[in-house]
């Protein structure tokens, strides 16, 4: 009974003796080694490391361990260096979330961060690219860097007349037709821009809309009543998680700069989905942006939800192509004159459709004679809430 914690109890002294003197042996020869060089130059001693070279014949005694401490090159190999690289993958994987499989090509090392591989192919302070679609890396929530709300800052210039019936005219859709895209920033700047968050070389058509005065919107795809009708990519979804929303519509809003705000492509579903509206307008409040319901389904809640959340907002209220022909088209425009005329103001939602833009060339020349003015979408929103 007594042997073996006895023998449990000896076996470790015996090691902890056979390490010391092994530590013993090694700092003998670190002090001979010191000591060799202390002798050649012995104008070096006036530090601890002195104390060493003094007695090079003590060595020998096993008092040798206060010094073992005090040398740099510590006698004891804790292969602890490997931990730091490990650590690093900690603050990494916030950064690439691997929430849920999604449709378009993602670069093998980025779409499944084994711990293995973080820390080899991608440093944790290199930030991580902007995603395409529907990557699965989660942009960082913005930061308002300007005093001036963004639907002000980029906001086109008010005309002077204050007492006309106003209208704006939205042309969303923009992007994908490169032509009639064209067509349309050739209008009137008071016309506002919304360009489809998906189109491609936006920058670029963008900033040719914003060369000739427009105001612009980013149209972002929302999911519509139809399940049948393609929203086309990085649409939001009521089935989506509050951070697939927020990640979409944080792609989307990367996608150019200078806008004001943004209107719904589709979306009578999603819009009618209260929690996700939320989501939404939140969003759009840190970022200082407006919204504008496109209002697709009579029972959307994205002007009552934009309102409940204090972000500046407006509804359409004519559209003018749903029915593409001429004469259609024109009875659309002779509708939104007389809701100007009701309301004071009116905002249609027109596009990029030969119909649309050829009605609207001539329209908009007999505007200022029949006495309206044409303003750009965010005249009508400060109007609305009694800003301007
Ligand atoms: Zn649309």
């Amino acid at each position: 009974m007594t042997n073996s914690p006895d023998n449990n109890g000896v076996k470790p002294r015996r090691h902890r003796i056979a390490a010391a003197l092994g530590v013993v042996v090694a700092l003998t020869l670190v002090i001979a080694v010191v000591a060799g060089l202390l002798t050649r130059v012995p104008t070096l001693q006036p530090d601890a490391g002195s104390q060493v070279a003094l007695n090079p014949s003590q060595q020998a005694q096993p008092i040798a361990p206060p010094p073992v401490a005090t040398l740099p090159p510590a006698p004891q190999p804790q292969p602890v260096p490997q931990q730091p690289s490990s650590q690093l993958i900690t603050p990494a994987q916030p950064q690439l979330q691997t929430t849920m499989p999604l449709p378009v090509q993602i670069p093998a090392q980025i779409q499944n961060p084994t711990p293995a591989q973080v820390p080899v192919q991608i440093p944790a302070q290199i930030p991580v690219p902007i995603p395409a679609p529907s990557q699965n890396v989660q942009l960082p929530p913005p930061v308002a860097t300007d005093s001036q709300q963004a639907w002000l800052r980029f906001a086109g210039p008010s005309p002077a007349t204050r007492d006309r019936p106003r209208i704006a005219i939205v042309i969303d859709d923009l992007g994908l037709d490169r032509a009639r895209t064209e067509r349309a920033i050739g209008l009137p700047a008071a016309v506002t821009m919304s360009f489809l968050a998906y189109a491609g070389n936006l920058p670029q058509q963008t900033a040719a809309a914003r060369k000739n005065g427009h105001e612009l919107l980013v149209h972002v795809p929302m999911e519509p009543l139809n399940a049948r009708i393609d929203m086309g990519p990085n649409g939001l979804a009521t089935g989506q998680p509050k951070e697939e929303v927020l990640r979409r519509l944080r792609w989307d809003l990367e996608r150019f700069d200078g806008y004001v705000g943004i209107n719904n492509h589709m979306g009578s579903r999603f819009t009618g989905d209260a929690e996700s509206m939320g989501w939404v307008v939140d969003e759009l409040k840190s970022r200082g942006l407006m919204f504008m319901d496109s209002r697709t389904i009579a029972a959307s809640l994205g002007a009552k939800t934009a309102a409940g959340a204090g972000v500046p907002y407006v509804e359409r209220d004519v559209f003018l192509d749903d029915d593409q022909s001429a004469p259609a088209v024109q009875a659309r425009l002779n509708d939104l004159e007389e809701t100007a005329k009701r309301k004071g103001t009116a905002v249609a939602i027109g596009h990029p459709h030969d119909a649309t833009l050829n009605a609207l060339i001539t329209w908009l020349t007999t505007l200022q004679q029949k006495g309206f003015v044409l303003v750009p979408l965010t005249d009508i929103v400060k109007a609305r809430l009694g800003l301007g």
